[in-house]
């Protein structure tokens, strides 16, 4: 990687202002899911061991720049405090005399955390007085916030342009291992592509056309694919205005000799129920009041092949609706191929994640991005803010 890490930073008794992403599900002040509490703990207990003195900054939910309490990451330092086994200082405040003073009380080896960034307005429009103010507070600035790296924000990128700026141990695993899978991958290498829309996704799909070997696509994005090839498909969910699209895609991997493999068979139902009758159906057999909700099992079949004979694989997006069981075959059988490869695994987008979650398999994957919507714009191949802002490999201060 070409950025500057944490590892080429001398850190004794300097502060460091760390933007993580403690952007947790809050129910009430209960934290329903501290996942992204625990990635970010190895590059803070890093730094507290070397003797820094680290202020933490993240964002929690939308307030648009208005102080709302229900947003405060007050909950958040309790449960920072568990995990570290350390204290964690709160002013409530990210920015002014208050935050001075208790970041001036800071020794080495000790932690404050800052109100959420957002309760700022100049935050989100990266208002480059705020960032100064943010500067100011710290040497050194570390990025380990990777779901917010495709945001221009006042803690995000502008800080960056005044202090030494590192990437975090989480934030340095998601931009290599997605960067390399992407710039020099092993062969065969194959990406999945489903979920709910093509419209989402059209991006991603013509930045890995380009890369991969193989593209499978399957959930409710692959009628549109199928009905542009002259399938009537009922009551599934299509996007009529993305047909066009779809040519252009399945024009583009013929163009460019890619096998973009779509379903040969579809669990049809007649509602969109967990308990709705269903039965499987080859593309000619779907009828009028049915929808397609999951791949058939010859579908499963072949891209269980596809996925096994690959040396790197990217997922992102379900086969299917998968959150009620009947319909949750298809995306099953992908994580289990995918977590059978001896290769690099990526999984990146909230329901492929939380799928396979469900199954058990999320230890068994090279890597599972914490970032939703800036996973999916590093694989449309877009360059994230957060990420050009770091400063460069020869940067370091040691
Ligand atoms: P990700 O979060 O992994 O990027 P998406 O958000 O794009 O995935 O899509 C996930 C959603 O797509 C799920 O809620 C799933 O139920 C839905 N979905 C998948 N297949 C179908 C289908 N055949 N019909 C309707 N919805 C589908
Ligand atoms: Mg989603």
């Amino acid at each position: 990687m070409d950025k500057l890490t944490v590892r080429d930073l001398c850190v004794k008794g300097k502060r460091v202002f760390v933007r993580v992403d403690f952007n947790v599900p809050l129910s009430g002040e209960a934290i329903t899911d501290d996942t992204r509490i625990r990635a970010a703990i190895p590059t803070i207990q890093d730094l507290l061991g070397r003797g820094a003195r680290v202020i933490l900054a993240s964002h929690l939910g939308r307030p648009k720049g208005e102080v709302v309490p229900s947003m405060s990451l007050g909950p958040v330092r309790a449960r920072l405090s568990e995990l570290l086994g350390k204290d964690v200082a709160f002013v409530g405040e990210s920015i002014g005399p208050n935050v001075e003073a208790a970041i001036a009380k800071l020794e080495d080896g000790q932690v404050l955390l800052l109100e959420n960034v957002r309760f700022h307005k100049g935050e989100e429009k990266n208002d480059i007085e705020l960032a100064k103010q943010f500067a100011a507070l710290a040497d050194l600035y570390v990025n380990d916030a990777f779901g917010a790296a495709h945001r221009a924000h006042a803690t995000t990128e502008g800080i960056a342009r005044f202090l030494p700026a590192a990437a975090g141990f989480l934030m340095e695993k998601e931009i290599s291992v997605m960067g390399d899978a992407l710039s020099d991958p092993k062969r065969p290498f194959t990406a999945i592509i489903g979920g709910a829309k093509v419209s989402d996704k059209i991006k991603v799909i013509e930045n890995l056309l380009e890369k991969v070997d193989r593209l499978l696509i399957g959930g409710g994005m692959a009628n549109t694919f199928l009905m542009a090839e002259g399938y009537e498909l009922g009551k599934s969910l299509v996007e009529a205005d993305q047909l066009d699209t779809a040519r252009k895609l399945l024009q583009q991997a013929e163009d460019s000799g890619k096998a973009l493999l779509l379903p040969v068979d579809l669990v049809v139902a007649e509602q969109f129920a967990a308990d709705a009758p269903n039965r499987v159906t080859d593309l000619r057999g779907v009828k009028p009041q049915e929808m397609a909700l999951d791949i058939g099992p010859e579908t499963r079949r072949q891209y269980t092949e596809a996925i096994s004979t690959s040396q790197t694989v990217i997922w992102n997006g379900p086969m299917g609706v998968f959150e009620m069981d009947a319909f949750a075959h298809g995306t099953n059988a992908v994580a289990q191929a995918v977590a059978e490869v001896k290769g690099t695994t990526i999984i990146g987008g909230g329901d492929s994640v939380a799928a396979i979650e469900k199954a058990g398999l999320a230890y068994r994957m090279t890597h599972i991005s914490t970032g939703g919507g800036a996973s999916l714009e590093f694989l449309e191949g877009r360059k994230l803010p957060g990420v050009e802002a770091l400063s460069p490999k020869d940067g370091g201060n040691r």
